[in-house]
């Protein structure tokens, strides 16, 4: 069942730690993903947990198999964007991570990693290998949709780089970001 709760809370007020453990099936409003389906649904969780309705690309709504009927709750509104890549063309303020000095001090902004060959020169946009992800970073914790539990977990910084290096091998590079405007946070 969609969650209204989760749908409904913005990051800071009680915080985006309401999202952790929660599969996509309680995340999405609209009814899209279900635990165990191959899709990737990072990018999915981080807009809604930002409700971040702004942007051109592919949302949520319209990969659903068919029309929501108009008695649904969400029927007629705009679902969240589910490619990261899309994500990362609509947010300013992109640093490359240095992992190897002192990470700094993130209060509320995103992470985003992919292959450094999924990145153009000026890692200012994204392509689309599917070895991408993306997470919210508040108060230097990354909060990020983990597709093999299907479910929405909890990382240090230093936990995160590390994870994610072992999981995608080769060469990876790090992008931090500050929050889209639409946020509302
Ligand atoms: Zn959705």
């Amino acid at each position: 069942m969609p969650s209204e709760n989760a749908a409904a809370t913005p990051i800071g007020t009680p915080g985006v730690a309401d999202f952790l453990g929660k599969s996509i099936e309680a995340i999405c409003p609209f009814g899209f993903g279900k635990a165990g389906d191959d899709q990737n649904h990072c990018a999915h969780f981080v807009g809604h947990a930002l409700r971040w309705a702004a942007g051109v690309g592919l949302t949520c709504d319209g990969l659903l198999p068919a029309k929501l009927p108009s008695s649904h709750a969400m029927y007629g509104q705009r679902g969240a964007l589910v490619r990261v890549n899309q994500l990362f063309t609509h947010v300013a303020g992109k640093t490359v991570l240095d992992t190897t000095a002192k990470y700094p001090d993130i209060q509320k902004g995103l992470i985003f990693v992919s292959l450094t060959s999924n990145f153009t020169n000026d890692f200012t946009e994204m392509g689309n290998h599917p070895r991408k992800h993306v997470g919210i970073v508040i108060a230097n914790e990354v909060f990020h949709y983990g597709n093999t539990q299907d479910a929405v977990r909890k990382d240090s910084l230093t936990q995160f780089v590390k994870r994610m290096t072992g999981a995608y091998g080769g060469v990876v590079t790090f992008v931090t970001t500050g929050l889209p405007a639409s946020a509302g946070v």
